[in-house]
């Protein structure tokens, strides 16, 4: 019973995004895990789409015409990333070794602000893993946070972070309302060894 139950293939519920990977019965959330075309939703406000992490960043490099200039970065290289703590989120690319995107967000609460980043894209060997460093300077004070294995998602929560956050407490904000973060993303040392 059990062979002919494994003899069942049953496709990809993603094959609407362009998955053809059909799979054995009771081995289907296996192949969930690491579908390269799990759907993936658009972190702009208020836009649906929904599509591939590859066909996301099409659409978001096509409907983001009037993104602020430095929104792209390479893997490995720091950054300055000014950010306005009202503005909430701000969506980043990688554009040289794999175009992806990221979303940095910060999260003002009484005491302080909550910063993180993750990469909008699924768990796949595809995609791979990426670390971070973040910091974070005001008047002669320099806080620094690093993270081994930066959070993944399909889409971007607006809940605060339980884990994988810097945070920066209210007496170190500036009066102007702006983060002035230093921000290096690459690839994570573990990766690098399985490739
Ligand atoms: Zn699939
Ligand atoms: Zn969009």
């Amino acid at each position: 019973m059990q062979s002919v139950l494994e003899s069942i293939l049953v496709p990809c519920p993603n094959v609407t995004f362009g998955c053809t990977k059909n799979s054995s019965y009771g081995k289907e959330l296996t192949h969930e895990k690491e579908c390269n075309v799990a759907p993936c939703s658009c972190p702009v406000e208020d836009c649906d789409y929904i599509g591939s992490y590859k066909d996301l960043y099409d659409h978001y490099d096509l409907t983001q015409l009037k993104r602020f200039t430095l929104d792209y970065f390479s893997c490995g290289n720091s950054f300055n990333l000014p950010m306005k703590i009202s503005d909430k989120k701000i969506v980043i690319r990688m554009e040289d070794t794999k175009r992806l995107l990221f979303a940095v967000q910060c999260f003002k609460e009484p005491c302080g602000v909550y910063v993180t980043v993750s990469c909008i894209a699924p768990f796949t060997r595809e995609v791979g893993a990426f670390s971070y460093y973040f910091s974070y300077a005001v008047d002669g004070n320099v806080m620094s946070y690093v993270s081994t294995e930066m959070k993944r998602v399909l889409e971007v929560s607006s809940q605060v972070p339980k884990k994988n956050f810097m945070w920066i407490p209210h007496c170190l904000l500036r009066d102007d309302g702006w983060l002035n973060i230093v921000l290096c993303i690459k690839i994570s040392e573990n990766d690098q060894q399985n490739m």
